[in-house]
């Protein structure tokens, strides 16, 4: 069984998101809609006109932005149809996703017209949200039963992690297992098997939280963007929070699905707190739908954001929300430690916060085991379904259990029965580590049991949460920490915030090719797994150190640099960067001296020190230079002129990556580099490439010591381009000034292009204009901004 072809039946939001990815993942997909009820006469046998639906969606799909698309020629892979005469085409795909509206009978509908055209083994799922799948399947033959399940994807499929998958008791296991290998590997989701019931576990929990938060909002007499800024990111939950989320959704539809779940659920305990609030009704009925409509709990008017003031009705300025125990949570470090600190508070805030947690916490523990018997699966499907940072049980073991149960009983409310089990048993927490076999492990609570089971990662996953309760790191200071990843392969780990590039983060990496040198490792894994791989080298240092005059500190941070990039470079043991997530200037040049890259398919890359008044210095401009070199081949007459362009273009402009694919066309990753769609299987896939590179005999590279480098001629050219862009008005002064400094760099200071020059040579030209720049007030006003604000300062 293998996936060679998909069909994707329904063109509507979700239906053409998944398409899209499928395409992404680098299969050929079939998206089939129904036949317009209004074509016009001469449109009758046109196959185009009579696929409009899909063809429109794909055309909507393929302007979008961002893209669904990782790549823009992903687009050529997707083939729209129609559902009458394309039938028959089912027959080539080996799995067909239903993804029509949410309703039994058009479902039924649509599986009795599959039903006939399908090869038998051809797999069949459905995406619903809530419909159950005994439902589904009543009236299949038994041969569809056992290719039938429910995947449930998440909105935008593309990005969202999760994805929910439920087998009835007649799917065929290697079916369930065969789209799960692919669902993980192919198209780089987090699998979550669910039970068959309500809206499975993500919506389920998701869905009362939302509610809750609307409920005390009213008790607490609260504003939305009071309920936002606290249940964002103090509550390790994205910055949508509760109000932006449903602008997002669109408050119809969140209407829709409050109500559709309350049928659903007519035995859930909670039912009443599922009421839908009168605010969300009378919004309904004005038309105040959110983002769709223009106007929801905000609206954009001009360049104000206002928000909807539910007493009155009306849009006002939002108000500046403060709470002590607000800044008191922002002081903490860890999501764990903020919301510990957050519902410590006595005000209105830290009173919210308490409400809402703990009612769905406590709602969470409650539905075990009717939504699942591990309680793994439930944090999963909500960090990865809805983007927080610690699910229901990672909240409770962050609040602490006993505590969290002494509270809610004080406050006369009732402990859930699998916690007071759990207490009962004698364990403190849902997660802990232990001694296992010898070793020590992360465990969790087994609610059957009522014991504590080895935590296991996902299938093909290294989580470095298990390497770092297993075993001491080999070397640790505060940026990095070096570990043994098993097999014979050193892991390098970055730890400072946002991942900065400091001293200390350099000092580790070249300490780990001694190690690896000297030990007989088999090789070196750069990467972590903290949300972005590294947003840079650290600015802040660097501004200081400036500020205060401090030239020998910036000297010794680019020598630091330039000694780590050769020493990882000329490694005799293979060093394999693997990146995801935010990998930005500093932290763009590390991997580009690593001997391969492996990306997370949902990569930003890019050499953005421009925008802070600086070049490239930590070695890429000098990579930059080389591989130019590399690429033009004077004996074939392949000119170098084009590298040059591009190399220049994508520093000039500060481009960045909108995926690993990009970053291939930009030039940031090689051929022999590796793209994972799972962000979870980087490291492992890294750690795989390591010993493959090892195995074959691995060779460092040749010295660059003969460069042929662009020189003088190149340098004009890219003064002329500079010039023009100058001249047209797309950049400014200091723009031009910033791009001459890396051109002149870029092409070996401006010397004769018959000369060629060392590498030695190129990484020095780096730091005597780096150290030039660091001089320039304009370039501190463009950090200071920076450090201030998060985006590029034009001065
Ligand atoms: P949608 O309304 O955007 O699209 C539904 C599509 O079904 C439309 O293109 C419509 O033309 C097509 N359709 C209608 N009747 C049909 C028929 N008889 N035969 C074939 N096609 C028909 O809906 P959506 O949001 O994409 O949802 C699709 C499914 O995915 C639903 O089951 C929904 O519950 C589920 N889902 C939605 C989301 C979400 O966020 N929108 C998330 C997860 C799952």
């Amino acid at each position: 069984m293998s996936i060679r072809k998909v069909a994707v039946i329904g063109a509507g939001t979700m239906g053409t998101g998944i398409a899209c990815h499928v395409a992404n993942a680098g299969v050929p997909c079939l998206l089939l809609d129904i036949v317009p009820k209004d074509l016009r006469e001469p449109e009758g046998a046109d196959h185009r006109a009579r696929s409009r639906l899909a063809v429109e969606a794909l055309g909507r799909a393929a302007k979008g932005s961002p893209s669904p698309f990782m790549d823009p020629r992903d687009a050529e892979r997707v083939e729209a149809g129609n559902l009458t005469d394309d039938l028959p085409r089912l027959a080539e795909c080996d799995w067909i996703i239903e993804a029509v509206t949410e309703d039994l009978a058009i479902k039924r509908d649509v599986f009795s017209r599959i039903a006939s055209h399908r090869r038998p083994g051809t797999i069949l799922s459905s995406n619903t949200s809530g419909i159950s799948l005994s439902l589904l399947v009543d009236g299949m033959s038994d041969e569809l039963r056992r290719h039938f399940l429910i995947t449930h994807f998440f909105n935008p499929p593309r990005w969202m992690y999760l994805l929910e998958m439920v087998r009835g008791p007649d799917t065929d296991p290697r079916v369930y297992d065969e789209i799960e290998r692919f669902a993980t590997v192919q198209l780089g989701k987090g699998v979550v098997e669910c039970k068959d019931t309500p809206n499975f576990i993500a919506n389920r929990i998701g869905i009362f939280s939302m509610a809750a938060a609307c409920r005390h909002m009213i008790e607490l007499d609260l504003s939305v963007e009071e309920v936002d800024a606290i249940a964002g990111p103090p509550l390790g939950r994205p910055k949508t929070a509760v109000f932006k989320l449903h602008d997002l959704v669109g408050i119809d539809v969140a209407l829709l699905v409050l109500e559709n779940v309350r049928k659903l659920i007519p035995h859930d305990e909670s039912l009443a707190k599922l009421e839908p609030p009168e605010f969300l009704t009378r919004m309904v009925a004005e038309r105040l739908h959110g983002r769709k409509t223009g106007a929801g709990f905000y609206k954009k008017e001009g360049r104000d954001i206002l928000v909807l003031d539910l007493k009155t009705f009306a849009y006002r300025a939002p108000a500046k929300v403060e709470y002590e125990s607000l800044a008191r949570a922002r002081k903490e470090r860890t999501t764990a430690e903020r919301i510990k600190a957050l519902v410590a508070g006595d005000d209105k805030a830290a009173r919210f916060a308490w409400k809402d947690l703990s009612e769905t916490i406590a709602y969470a523990a409650r539905l075990v085991p009717e939504i699942s018997d591990d309680i793994v699966s439930i944090d999963r499907a909500m960090r990865w379904g809805f983007n927080w940072e610690l699910g229901p049980f990672e909240t409770w073991d962050a609040l602490g259990v006993r505590a969290t149960a002494d509270r809610l009983r004080s406050e006369g409310r009732e402990v859930p029965a699998l916690v007071q089990s759990l207490l009962d048993s004698g364990h403190e927490s849902f997660y802990s580590v232990a001694e296992v076999k010898g070793e020590r492990r992360r465990t969790v609570f087994a609610p059957a049991r009522r014991a504590m089971d080895p935590l296991e990662p996902p299938r093909g996953v290294i989580l470095l949460d298990d390497v770092r309760v297993r075993r001491e790191p080999v070397k640790s200071n505060r940026a990095a920490s070096l570990w043994d990843l098993g097999d014979g392969v050193l892991g390098v780990e970055f730890h400072s915030k946002m991942n900065a590039i400091s001293q200390e983060t350099l000092d580790l990496l070249r300490e780990a090719v001694d190690v690896a040198e000297s030990g007989g490792w088999a090789g070196i894994v750069v990467g972590n797994q903290a949300p972005n791989f590294s947003a840079g080298a650290d600015l802040k240092l660097l501004l200081e150190a400036a500020r205060a005059g401090e030239v020998d500190r910036i000297d010794a941070l680019i020598r630091a640099f330039h000694e780590t990039a050769l020493r990882v470079r000329y490694s005799t043991r293979p060093v394999v960067a693997a990146i995801h997530g935010l990998c930005l200037g500093g932290g763009c040049e590390i991997p580009l001296s690593c001997h391969r890259i492996q990306a997370a398919a949902e990569t930003s890359i890019g050499l953005v020190e421009l925008g802070v008044g600086l070049i490239p210095a930590g070695g890429g401009t000098r990579e930059l230079a080389c591989r130019i070199a590399e690429l033009s081949r004077p004996d074939l007459e392949i000119d170098t002129w084009p590298h040059l362009r591009h190399a220049f273009d994508a520093v000039a402009r500060g481009k960045v990556s909108a995926s690993a694919d990009e970053a291939r066309r930009l030039g940031y990753l090689r051929e022999g580099d590796g793209i994972t769609m799972n962000r979870q299987r980087v490291i492992a896939d890294a750690k795989r490439r390591v010993i493959a590179l090892a195995e074959e005999g691995f060779r460092p590279p040749r010295p660059r010591d003969r460069v042929r480098i662009a020189g003088r001629g190149g340098l004009a050219e890219l003064r002329i381009l500079i010039d023009q862009f100058l001249e047209g008005g797309f950049i400014s002064e200091y723009d031009a000034y910033l791009a001459e400094r890396f051109a002149y760099v870029l092409c070996g200071g401006g010397i004769d292009s018959e000369h060629t020059v060392s590498e030695r040579w190129l990484l020095d030209l780096e730091r005597h204009v780096f150290l030039e720049l660091c001089g320039q007030e304009k370039t501190l006003e463009r950090i200071e901004h920076m450090l201030k604000t998060g985006k590029p300062l034009r001065n």
